[in-house]
């Protein structure tokens, strides 16, 4: 039976470049098992892979469908990559032994209710290159297609008839992606209504009052959110137009307890990717040991010319990939929280790149899109980093 999909318009000219890839697909990650897929791997007769499979895969506590086990790392690689990057499983037992995650990626799928969305990895370069080096703002095309593993989230949702505040993601999302998408604004703008509309949304969720929520989203819709804008942005002069839960992410001493942290990170253990590990030695020359503020504001400078005035749609693919896959605002267990997370995220891109531009004199789309992707490689696919990095800015 056909399937219902929305399927974001960077889908259409994505194809994988494998041997020209800049990186191996699983390199530096744990691999999820589904459980089908661990079923057929305690049936495995080939005697080497049985003893392999045997001894690598570890059985999840709590496991789920999508995650039964997880292959073992062995120098920060999945243990079945071998010397030259090819899969192991692949190759002596064939492609329908490779578990979902592997043969899905870099595609991504979330189940809301009755219909499949699909999205791509930003950890994949092509894919990067794609969703963000895009001009053309992303679309959202529905289709019907053949029914994909899910690899992303599931969500029951009752979005025609709604009674909790979940049920409503798809109407709050639509505003969301809408305001980043809105040519009128410049980027301050965007920061300031997206705020505004995400704080409305946390109190309309804290107090479950889904009679506001709904006559907010009716008002919003079909550009209200231009008038959100129009009321408030009177007061603050045009360079100064920022918000200020936003700021509170952007200062300078929030970059330094940034900075010092991801150092304590790294000097306790290498990154899990080279090509992250390079992006993250040109913040380190551009910033100095001891965090140069001079070389910060220059960097800062360069930042926000190359992000805010050259390339905009970069900042704005990001954004709108984001709000779509992870499902802001229902990501977190607020809103506020899922702003909030969603502001960590860009000031560590932030910082990376301006420790990067502070060794020169401008950044490329080419720095740009390498820092993101080989940021989202690492950050992504393993929780425990942010995590660290929450707590680490919550206690100081
Ligand atoms: S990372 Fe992307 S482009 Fe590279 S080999 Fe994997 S799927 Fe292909």
């Amino acid at each position: 039976m056909k399937q219902k999909m929305t399927v974001p318009s960077y889908m259409a000219n994505f194809k994988c470049i494998a041997g020209a890839c800049e990186e191996t697909c699983c390199a530096g990650w744990y691999i999820a098992i589904d459980e089908g897929t661990y079923k057929k791997y305690k049936k495995v007769k080939h005697p080497e892979m049985k003893k392999r499979l045997d001894k690598e895969l570890v059985v999840k506590k709590g496991s789920s469908p999508e995650c039964a086990a997880k292959i073992k790392l062995k120098n920060n690689r999945c243990a079945f990559l071998a010397k030259d990057n090819l899969c192991d499983i692949y190759k002596n037992l064939g492609e329908h032994y490779l578990s979902e995650t592997c043969m899905m990626y870099p595609r991504n799928t979330n189940v809301l209710g009755e219909k499949t969305e699909l999205s791509l990895a930003l950890s994949c370069p092509e894919a990067a290159r794609q969703i963000l080096l895009s001009k053309e703002q992303i679309g959202f095309n529905e289709e019907e297609g053949n029914p994909l593993p899910v690899v992303g989230a599931r969500l029951k949702l009752q979005a025609n008839s709604p009674k909790h505040f979940e049920d409503y993601v798809l109407k709050m999302r639509q505003l969301l992606i809408a305001i980043w998408q809105e040519s009128s604004y410049n980027i301050q703008d965007k920061w300031q209504v997206f705020e505004q509309v995400m704080m409305t949304f946390h109190e309309c969720k804290s107090r479950q009052d889904l009679k506001k929520l709904t006559s907010f989203l009716n008002e919003m819709q079909n550009g209200g959110y231009l008038k959100v804008n129009l009321k408030s942005v009177g007061k603050v002069p045009q360079n100064k137009k920022q918000t200020s839960l936003l700021e509170s992410y952007t200062t300078l001493p929030v970059a330094q307890k940034l900075y010092a942290t991801l150092r304590e990170m790294r000097n306790q253990k290498k990154w899990p990717s080279s090509r992250y590990e390079t992006c993250y030695s040109y913040m380190i020359d551009g910033l100095g040991e001891a965090f140069d503020i001079k070389q910060y504001q220059k960097g800062e400078e360069i930042f926000e010319a190359a992000l805010y005035e050259s390339y905009p749609y970069i900042l704005e693919n990001y954004f709108v990939n984001y709000i779509y896959e992870r499902l802001v605002p229902i990501n977190q267990k607020t809103p506020r929280e899922s702003l909030e997370e969603m502001y960590l995220y860009f000031a560590l891109i932030r910082l990376h790149l301006i420790g990067q531009a502070a060794n020169g004199t401008h950044l490329s789309e080419e720095d740009i899109v390498t820092l993101i992707q080989s940021f989202t490689r690492v950050f992504d696919h393993n929780e425990l980093y942010i995590q660290q990095i929450k707590k680490q800015l919550s206690s100081k």
